[in-house]
């Protein structure tokens, strides 16, 4: 299970919005949080940019790390498997096989047999005469895509916007939608003005742009439209 945790965040962060957005000539009359709704919903989102989170996360697959390092506006710390014996290493046993037992078992069975495979070849490699650094480097590549790593995760409030958007969608793997939710609930109670109404992209948009790759589980069709549907109303 994803284990997060809001290790840092930028305090008066709802001043520092309305008072940055008042620069570009939002008037003084709209309060802080008024601005600050206003900028999230109208997507006036440079302000944003000023607000920062650094989050601790912890028990996710590599699968998931790697899939977090494509939100590029971001700050990423990895653990190194270059520096770390991973003897032992704890995995994400990937959730739809979670209640399902004769796969389930199979796939621990896999996770036993990879951890043996990493420890045997690291001390095959220091009986051969191998440094530790050597050894760690060449073992590190039979780790599976399961095995726990650790992340820390530096994001400013317009990316987590985006991120938010595009993670909570019913499209997104489950670990990571367990993540962005996981990640909406801290953001939530620090920042609930910035966060309250911030969903997957069909809800911060008012239409989903997955358009026809909108899959049936999504609990948003009949309420929100695709963006498909809203252009052709506006053709029409
Ligand atoms: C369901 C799903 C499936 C996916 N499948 C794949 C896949 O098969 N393969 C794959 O490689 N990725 C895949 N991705 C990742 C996806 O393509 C994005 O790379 C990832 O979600 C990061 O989004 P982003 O670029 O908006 O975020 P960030 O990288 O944080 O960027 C934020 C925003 O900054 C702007 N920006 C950033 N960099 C640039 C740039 N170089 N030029 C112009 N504007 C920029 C864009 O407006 C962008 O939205 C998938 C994502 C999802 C949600």
């Amino acid at each position: 299970m994803v284990k997060v945790r809001l290790l840092k965040y930028t305090r008066g962060g709802v001043k520092l919005i309305a008072k940055s957005a008042r620069v570009s000539g939002i008037p003084e009359s709209l309060g802080d949080v008024e601005t600050v709704r206003m900028i999230v919903e109208n997507d006036y989102g440079s302000v944003l940019e000023h607000i920062y989170f650094t989050f601790d996360i912890s028990e996710i697959s590599v699968a998931l790390s790697r899939e977090l390092l494509e939100h590029r506006i971001a700050s990423h710390t990895a653990r190194s498997t270059r520096y770390n014996l991973e003897k032992g290493f704890g995995f994400v046993v990937p959730p739809p096989i979670g209640k399902h037992r004769k796969l389930k078992a199979f796939f621990l069975q896999a996770m036993r047999h990879y951890r043996r495979l990493y420890a045997d070849f690291y001390d095959k490699m220091l009986g051969a005469g191998f440094s530790r650094e050597e050894a760690l480097e060449a073992a590190r590549y039979l780790l599976p895509m399961a095995a726990h790593t650790r992340y820390v995760w530096t994001v400013n409030a317009r990316a987590l916007i985006n991120f938010l958007g595009l993670r909570l969608c019913v499209r997104a793997a489950p670990e990571m939608r367990e993540l962005a939710e996981a990640i909406r609930r801290l953001v939530v109670k620090v920042y609930p003005e910035i966060f309250k109404g911030v969903g997957c992209r069909g809800v911060n948009l008012g239409c989903c742009p997955e358009n026809e790759n909108r899959p049936s589980n999504c609990p948003y069709i009949g309420r929100i439209p695709t963006r498909k549907e809203v252009a052709g109303r506006a053709g029409g």
